[in-house]
Parts: structure tokens; C-alpha cells; sequence
């Protein structure tokens, strides 16, 4: 064997399990396995998890905060209007490097697979081919896959269909779309249903920013529901954000939410933005707007966390740090039971990984060695300390490695230092 990983404990419950490594895979998993290797690691009672995944990113904008200005109000519209400014001055080499910078903290966070919207609205399409060329040079360690995302809307913004076509042509994966912000709700629908006949037309996956909106009659959900069942589309679909949801009457949503299910729909919850951007036109009370996350659970439909934004046009804050957004979903939808905080930890690991379509995805043997061992016992510790990531392994290697958050005090009035791992 090459590696073997002694003492983890693993997300679904189990403690004190070795894992063997060879060629870059997982060989075995089991308690105290009779085997020799290269390299041994201790994990000591830790989280060995399968690397965090996340389902919603727009690497194209990323880290491009305060270029060419703040968002001042802070909202959603004045972000959509200010990435409209920023785009004529991006360069290539410019998006390139801040999205590599990103992989680097991404890494560095045990954030192994990106699922990252690409903006084809702007017809040279140079983040389109800015981001293929980052996918090409962080692929030994990182899987990217990419979004063709008309932004100003496939139906409304000139050329927007033809370029997303180019885009799927030069090698992005999944198609994208944002019928909400059609011209009109006939429109938006028209946009899902054109654009799902071309993803079943071309054997491609489908994921939609959707009634990102507080308003209850934003209703393209059901459309995307209605079209994956019509095209066979079952387990290919996504739906992003589908804030609309929080604010729609109960009785609908008891008939909307088994058409999702019926249709193999998966829904992608982005909680650092939605309690974020949504309710900005409310005043008391103020709706929170994520979509109903533990109810669509409930009705069998898979929900993946995703972190949407880090430093740009929409988002300030953010750090590529996966249990920070799946510490916010876990409040912002209440899922303080014991299997709702484990349910939190498996929408940034196992959920989005299913929804990406990830080959060899897991712990187990004839997976992929890609690991994550947390400075934490179980996902719902992992997410109260938001760990620190002892190591990042990929295809068997470490890739990255962070010490064990770790205090030191000295107090007045205490004879001794007192030393302690924070949190534990
Ligand atoms: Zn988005």
C-alpha cells in the first residue's frame, strides 16, 4: 500500500476506521486493517470526508471586489448593474489569475470540485475562454465544471442563444439560464423550454439560476419541472437559488414540491446570498428567502449548499470556505435537529457531488483518493468550528495542510499557561 490513513472517524457515523491508499485510490476501509505501507498518517479521532463540493460559483467574477467600484447599496440589482460595467474592462490574463488565486484558497479549504457559472452574454466570450483554460491548468487537482450562464437573459440580451451554443461548442459542460430575468414570465418560460430541448438535444446537464426573487409568482420551477419530465431529463437538472419559493403560499408549494421530485429535479440553496440579497424590499417582518430547504428534503429532493460569490460585484465577504456556508444554511433554515446539522454537512460534500455527476466520489474502496481530514470528530463539529483542514489529499498525494486550531493563554492570576484546541 501507499498511504494508510489510521483512526478516522468517517461522516456516515462510523469511528476508528483505517483507510488504505494505493495508486490513487482507496484500497480498503475498515477498523484497524492488518496492512503495511509507505506512509502512515494518524488521524487520532478525527473526520476523514470525501473533499467539500461546491454545486454554485461564478469564478468569472470572483475576487474582482471593488473593481470599478463598491457595490455601494450593497443589492442584488446595483451587483448585476456593476458587473455590467466591469465586463467590457475585464482582460484574460486578469480572470485568470484571480481564478487560480480562488483554487488556491479553495485547495487550501479541501474545496475539490467547483461547479462555476460562466457569464456568455458578452460576445468575445473571454471569460469563457479564460475559465476553459483555468479548468485545463487546475484539473491534476481540482474538477471545474462550467455553466453556460446567459446573465442579461438568453431571450433578452442580443445573441445570448447563439453565444451559449459557441460556449457548449468550445467545451463548457452544463447549460444555464435565468428566466426570471426574461422581460416577461412567458418569456422566462419560453427561455427554460428552448433551452432544455437543446440540453436534451445535446445530451447536457441543465442548471438554471431560478426565481432568484422574492416574488411568490416567480413560478419557473414548475416550467423546469414540467420540461425535465417532458424531455426524460430525470437526475440532469438543476435549479439555483428558487429564493421565490420562500414566499409562496403553502397550498401551492404542496403541489409544486412532488412536480420537482416527479421530475428528478435537484434544487441548489445558496444561503450566505439569499439571507443576503432577498427581503430588500421588505421592512418588518423581513423574509429571510432561501428557498424551503428541509420541505423539499422532506419531499426527496436532493439540496446541495452552493457559495455563489467571494469578494465581487454581489458579495463582499466569503472565503471559499465550505462549512462557513453550510454553518449559515443550518441557521438560516433551521435545521438544528441532529440528522438536519449532518444533512448541512452532506449538502457541501455528498449531495452536490451526486448533482455534479462526480466519478468516484466517496470513501470507500475503488474511490478516488480524495480526502479531507478535519481538525473535528463529526460534521456537526465540523461545521459548529468551521475546522481547521489538517490535510487535503488528492489522488492519494496531500496537497494541502493547515495546523490544528490551537490556543496558548497566559492569565493574570493563573499560575500555569493553559493550552487547549479551540473549541474541542
Ligand atoms: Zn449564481
Amino acid at each position: 500500500m501507499d498511504v494508510v490513513i489510521r483512526n478516522a472517524n468517517l461522516a456516515d457515523g462510523q469511528h476508528g476506521v483505517d483507510v488504505a491508499i494505493e495508486q490513487g485510490r482507496i484500497a480498503a476501509v475498515g477498523p484497524r486493517l492488518p496492512l503495511q505501507a509507505a506512509q502512515e498518517i494518524d488521524a487520532a479521532g478525527d473526520l476523514l470526508t470525501a473533499p467539500f463540493v461546491d454545486a454554485h460559483f461564478h469564478m468569472d467574477a470572483t475576487l474582482s471586489y471593488g473593481l470599478p467600484r463598491v457595490n455601494a447599496s450593497g443589492t442584488l440589482l446595483e451587483g448585476i448593474a456593476l458587473w455590467g460595467e466591469l465586463k467590457p474592462h475585464l482582460t484574460q490574463q486578469a480572470l485568470i489569475e484571480r481564478a487560480l488565486q480562488y483554487c488556491d484558497w479553495a485547495v487550501a479549504r479541501g474545496l475539490l470540485a467547483i461547479r462555476s457559472h460562466v457569464d456568455i452574454c458578452d460576445d468575445r466570450l473571454l471569460a469563457v475562454e479564460a475559465l476553459l483554460e483555468v479548468k485545463r491548468l487546475v484539473a491534476p487537482y481540482l474538477d471545474l465544471q462550467l455553466v453556460a450562464f446567459p446573465q442579461d437573459g438568453v431571450l433578452r440580451a442580443p445573441n445570448a442563444l447563439i453565444n451559449l451554443k459557441r460556449a457548449i461548442a468550445m467545451g463548457v459542460d452544463v447549460v444555464g439560464g435565468i428566466p426570471h430575468f426574461e422581460r416577461t414570465m412567458a418569456e422566462g418560460a419560453e427561455s427554460v423550454r428552448i433551452l432544455c430541448e437543446y440540453a436534451a438535444d445535446q445530451g447536457l446537464m441543465v442548471d438554471m439560476h431560478c426565481d432568484e426573487s422574492d416574488d411568490p409568482l416567480s413560478r419557473h420551477i414548475e416550467t423546469l419541472a414540467y420540461q425535465s419530465n417532458r424531455l426524460g431529463l430525470h437526475g440532469r437538472v438543476a435549479g439555483s437559488h428558487l429564493t421565490s419559493m420562500h414566499s409562496m403560499d403553502n397550498y401551492y408549494v404542496s403541489k409544486l414540491l412532488p412536480l420537482i421530485r416527479e421530475a428528478g429535479v435537484a434544487a441548489i440553496a445558496n444561503p450566505l446570498i439569499n439571507i443576503t440579497l432577498q427581503g430588500r424590499h421588505d421592512s418588518y417582518p423581513k423574509r429571510r428567502g432561501m428557498t424551503r430547504v428541509p420541505e423539499l428534503l422532506a419531499a426527496g429532493i436532493p439540496v446541495a449548499f452552493g457559495h455563489d460569490c467571494v469578494m465581487d460585484p454581489w458579495y463582499s465577504l466569503g472565503s471559499g470556505d465550505m462549512l462557513e456556508v453550510a454553518h449559515m444554511g443550518l441557521h438560516v433554515a433551521q435545521m438544528t435537529g441532529q440528522d438536519a446539522m449532518r444533512e448541512c454537512f452532506r449538502a457541501v460534500t455528498a449531495t452536490p457531488a451526486a448533482i455534479l455527476g462526480l466519478e468516484g466520489y466517496g470513501v470507500a474502496p475503488g474511490c478516488h483518493a480524495d480526502l479531507v481530514l478535519l481538525d473535528a470528530a463529526d460534521p456537526v463539529e465540523a461545521i459548529r468550528l468551521r475546522a481547521a483542514r489538517r490535510l487535503v489529499m488528492r489522488r492519494g498525494k496531500i496537497i494541502a495542510e493547515s495546523p490544528r486550531a490551537h490556543a496558548r493563554l497566559d492569565l493574570p492570576g493563573r499560575p500555569e499557561h493553559v493550552n487547549f484546541r479551540l473549541g474541542r
